[in-house]
């Protein structure tokens, strides 16, 4: 049986590789340029590869393809091999298969990452054998193929992942929110991005968990469409009626499966986003069999994740915070949301189809200077000037940083929370926050 890869990054290779030790005929096409760390695995296997180009002859024998998540389904390749009936999955689906350990599933628009890290964070302390998978660490696939005998995976799922998961079942999953992101490869109707976030459910047992946050309008309106198996978990810090977790008079509490509480003030994390990750990871790790006591440790001592409202220093008594994976319009909202200090606003960077209506009031309320850092800030200019905020604009970090320490007064907070993507002036957002906060350190 043969089965075609396309794309060889962390998720691509690591399927080669577990399918190859499962003994099917494996090759791996990328239309871009592998990289050598990649190629020197597929080689350590005699794994056969092409890159720069997909042979059309050596991928439409396949029996099954393996696609990785950044191919959009309008890839000419990809089209063709739907034609010809070839079954397509992720990485996930395929390594999903091999193994028979928990598997913990976080989605969700924004709070993926943190919640996904402080979910593994609860259960590594807690002394289980966990791996963490997914768009976040090392491939799934990988970690089966090398015979890792984790008895729980927590995976950060995509919506790019879950479209092609068809058999996976997801022993606990968390839906955080579902807002727009992404639309430009869900032909732009949300309903398309909302039904491939929806899939996390699909599959789910009546001894399965889903955990999900009751007040999002449209999380609310999608429930009542499916025929739900699973334990209902819903959270929530507007109300405790029916809820498994909530914040209520300042007590973080959960009620499924057992009651636990603890004081709001005592969580690591803050923020009204991060109440909700603490929230769904509090569910998850006590459906997970996680003792009142070290959930209480853990909830306290998680240090966050970098890039996410990530404290940098404070210099003469300004506040420095980076949360360059901010790179949407309501991510920006929730950063905003949690600052206690008059704030100095970086934004811009590469528009995704901002409207910057929802955070309009937040920064007249919050923001005493807006920096923008585009390559093209015209759209910053048009919507922010006339909000009577100081505002300066500029192409590059180093003058980004430099006109923030002229407008920020001691007991203000700068805030790197761009709504955008990246790749206008960085190589990614990473690369942002990193360039952020050397600057920062070195004032
Ligand atoms: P993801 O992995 O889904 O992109 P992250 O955990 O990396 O999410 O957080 C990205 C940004 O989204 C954070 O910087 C924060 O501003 C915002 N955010 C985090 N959690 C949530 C949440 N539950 N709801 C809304 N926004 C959030």
């Amino acid at each position: 049986m043969r089965i075609v890869i396309l794309g060889a990054a962390e998720s691509g290779v690591g399927a080669a590789v577990l399918a190859f030790k499962k003994g099917f005929d494996v090759f791996v096409s990328d239309m871009g340029n592998i990289k050598t760390q990649y190629k020197e695995i597929l080689d350590r296997y005699g794994i056969t590869w092409e890159e720069n180009k997909h042979t059309e002859e050596n991928i439409l024998c396949a029996d099954e393809i393996i696609k990785s998540p950044g191919i959009p389904d309008t890839a000419p390749m990809v089209i063709k091999a739907s034609e010809a009936g070839i079954p397509i999955i992720s990485e996930i689906e395929f390594a999903g298969r091999y193994t028979d350990a928990k598997m913990i599933c976080i989605t969700g628009s924004n709070g993926k990452t943190t919640t996904t890290s402080l979910i593994y964070h609860i259960l590594k302390n807690a002394g289980y054998n966990v791996g963490l998978a997914g768009n976040i660490g090392r491939s799934l696939a990988l970690q089966i193929a090398e015979g890792c005998n984790y008895t729980h995976y927590v995976i950060e799922l995509s919506s790019f992942q879950l479209d092609n998961m068809y058999e996976f079942r997801a022993n606990i999953a968390v839906l955080l929110n579902i807002t727009p992101d992404h639309l430009d490869r869900y032909d732009n109707n949300m309903q398309n991005y909302t039904d491939s976030k929806m899939r996390i459910i699909q599959n789910q047992t009546e001894e399965d968990v889903f955990i999900y946050w009751a007040d999002d309008p449209i999380i609310k309106e999608e429930i009542k469409k499916y025929k739900i198996n699973s334990i209902l978990c819903p959270f929530s810090i507007l109300s405790k009626d029916g809820m498994a977790g909530y914040i209520y008079d300042e007590t973080y509490t959960i009620e499924q499966p057992e009651l636990f509480n603890m004081p709001q003030q005592s969580l690591s994390l803050h923020g009204k986003h991060n109440m909700y990750n603490s929230l769904a990871a509090g569910i998850a790790t006590r459906f997970a069999g996680v003792s009142d006591a070290e959930l209480k440790k853990s909830l306290a001592d998680f240090e966050g994740v970098e890039h996410r409202l990530e404290k940098v220093a404070i210099v003469n008594g300004v506040h420095y915070i980076n949360d360059s994976k901010a790179t949407n319009v309501d991510a920006c909202w929730y950063a905003l949301e949690s600052m206690e200090t008059p704030t100095i606003l970086i934004i811009g960077g590469k528009d995704k189809g901002n409207d910057y209506e929802s955070i309009r009031e937040l920064v007249m309320k919050k923001c005493a200077g807006i920096v923008y850092l585009g390559a093209d800030n015209t759209k910053l200019h048009k919507f922010f000037d006339k909000l009577g905020i100081p505002t300066a604009d500029t192409h590059s970090m180093k003058d980004c940083v430099a006109e923030c320490v002229k407008m920020a007064k001691p007991g203000y907070s700068v805030l790197l929370s761009p709504c955008c993507a990246s790749f206008d002036l960085f190589k990614n957002m990473e690369d942002r926050g990193e360039q952020f906060k050397k600057l920062v350190r070195s004032l």
